[in-house]
């Protein structure tokens, strides 16, 4: 049987992709419905921004306790329909929910208070500024198969702590997490309306970029996110595109290469390469080359290939076929250009349907689509280098800008050369943890997307930014109101040298010119 998504009509089913088991079976919501779902939560919308952040917060907490109390639930959904072994569900996936909760609960407060502004300029300083942040309203969230849960959880709940209402399109591959996701936000408190999954393909989620949203956040690939921009532009939707990566490892001379090719075995493999912060290409000083493929390919020797339930399992399947395909293709073609397979390099039927060698190429090239293409499986590809500008070159050569590692030694040192590299994070002696880290803002330079998620950063594409202007002289006309004239004119030329003109003497005599301005009532 193929283990591809099975739509028949509307119809569609989700397929555990270590067994080639059917968990479920949806329909995809049509057009109609996904209008519906928008029209509800807008309705929704209102009440659940009146009911206040302190509110809010609290139903967060719960959402978080009992998200805790059902880790290990949640967890062996995660794999059954994504595949990753449990320990990573729960890691990077519960893990990182839970503490995006822990994050929105202890800072939407004082993100939402409103901001004074002073006011430097001279003019204004009879105004009151202040800066609120309000919701954008409705929220689309459309989202991937490979952090089923851990992805639409951390925006979600941005959204909704900042009083937004979502509707979410999870991946058509992974329905029942976002179900799932539903379930305890309801339980919760957050009313249904004000956060709805519409589960069904690609064109549910057309449906969604066309429904009348506020705003979309998108996680997913790059062809798509193009698809997604230009539906956007035309009614100038505002959107968060977070895409692929093509995120480089340098190991500088140096280096730990013990650190080093634990790091990049385990950067490389986790969720069997399907991340998007995944390593996806590594280059390592050639003074350390062969000492690191060595330590790879036997590190990589010993990873357990299986079933992600088995709790000794370290990799586990690929989502489906058709990504198997796409990384033979890339292997295929290293081969034929030079690249050499140091351990792995062929499909593991016995395990199950969609499993894949973990596998380590040396001596691949720049130009090899390995090097040039997301492969999003598990695939190692190396190549040596000679002098850290060449690094920073190979690094910043590619469409992608997502993340990025950096390993040595000397931290200064990585640091310098994280600065130099263009991408959305720069980790120094890790890769991919970054996501786990609440506070930090995830997102990509070039082709790897536009706004941010997690953090600060990523509540602030949340809220729309409201300037509030109060004049605490309201019985007094404004200088610059209508009464122009010659005298006026040189008035204010004084006024400008007040502030502007250099020398302390020209400036008093530019407030002795404008006083009259200020002193003077307007004539109109
Ligand atoms: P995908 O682009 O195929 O699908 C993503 C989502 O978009 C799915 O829900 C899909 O149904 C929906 N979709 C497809 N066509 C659509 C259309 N025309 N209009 C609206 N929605 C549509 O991506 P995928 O295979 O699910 O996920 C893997 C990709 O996601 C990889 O490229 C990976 O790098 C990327 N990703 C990026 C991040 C990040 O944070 N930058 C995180 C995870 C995954």
């Amino acid at each position: 049987m193929s283990i591809d998504l099975q739509i028949a009509g509307r119809q569609f089913a989700s397929v555990n992709p270590a067994t080639g088991g059917t968990l479920g079976e949806f329909e995809c919501a049509t057009e109609p419905e996904v209008h519906e779902a928008v029209a509800r939560a807008r309705e929704a919308q209102s009440f659940w921004n009146d009911i206040g952040v302190r509110n809010r917060t609290a139903i967060l907490r719960k959402f978080q306790r009992d998200l805790h109390q059902k880790k290990s639930e949640i967890a062996e959904l995660i794999t059954q329909e994504s595949g990753k072994p449990c320990v990573e569900a729960l890691l990077t996936e519960v893990l990182v929910a839970l503490d995006a909760a822990r994050f929105c609960i202890e800072n939407a407060f004082c993100f939402l208070r409103d901001e004074q502004v002073p006011h430097g300029n001279v003019a204004m300083k009879t105004k009151a500024g202040r800066i609120l942040r309000e919701p954008c309203g409705v929220i689309g969230i459309i989202s991937p198969w490979n952090y089923p849960f851990s992805i639409p959880a951390t925006e979600s709940l941005a959204a909704l702590v900042t009083g937004n209402a979502v509707v979410l399109k999870p991946s058509e591959l992974t329905p029942m997490v976002a179900l799932a996701l539903a379930s305890l936000l309801h339980k919760a408190g957050v009313p249904e309306a004000a956060f709805q999954v519409v589960v069904g393909d690609g064109s549910t989620g057309a449906a969604l970029v066309n429904s009348a949203i506020d705003k979309l956040v998108f996680t997913g690939s790059v062809p798509t996110g193009k698809i997604i921009a230009q539906a956007a532009a035309a009614r100038l939707l505002p959107v968060v595109l977070e895409l692929g990566g093509k995120d480089p490892m340098l190991v500088l001379s140096g280096a730990n290469v013990d650190v080093a090719s634990s790091g990049g075995v385990w950067g490389a493999f986790v969720n069997a390469g399907q991340a998007c912060l995944s390593v996806e290409r590594c280059y390592v000083h050639r003074s350390l080359y062969q000492a690191f493929l060595e330590a790879c390919v036997a590190k990589t020797e010993r990873l357990r290939v299986g079933n992600g339930m088995d709790s000794e399992t370290e990799v586990g399947p690929l989502i489906r076929e058709r990504q198997l395909r796409n990384l033979e293709l890339q292997v295929e073609d290293a081969l034929s250009r030079g690249a050499r397979v140091l351990t792995g390099g062929h499909r593991l039927p016995q395990r199950g349907p969609n499993f894949y060698a973990p596998t380590i190429l040396a001596d691949v090239t720049p130009e090899m689509l390995i090097m040039r293409q997301e492969t999003f499986g598990p695939v190692l590809p190396v190549m040596p280098f000679d002098s850290e500008d060449e690094a920073i070159q190979l690094a910043n050569d590619s469409e992608y800008g997502l993340a990025a590692s950096v390993w040595t030694r000397d931290r200064a040192r990585g640091e310098a050369v994280a600065r130099r590299i263009q991408a959305g994070t720069v980790m120094i002696n890790d890769a991919v943890s970054c996501f786990g880290i609440s506070e930090a803002p995830h997102g990509g330079f070039k082709a790897s997307g536009q706004g941010r998620t997690h953090g600060r950063y990523g509540l602030d594409e949340m809220v729309r930014i409201k300037y509030l202007d109060s004049d605490r002289l309201p019985g007094r006309k404004k200088v610059w109101w209508y009464g122009y004239g010659e005298t006026f004119a040189k008035q204010m030329e004084g006024f400008l040298d007040l502030q502007f003109a250099t020398g302390l003497r020209r400036r008093l005599m530019g407030g002795l010119r404008s006083a009259g301005a200020l002193m003077g009532k307007r004539k109109i």
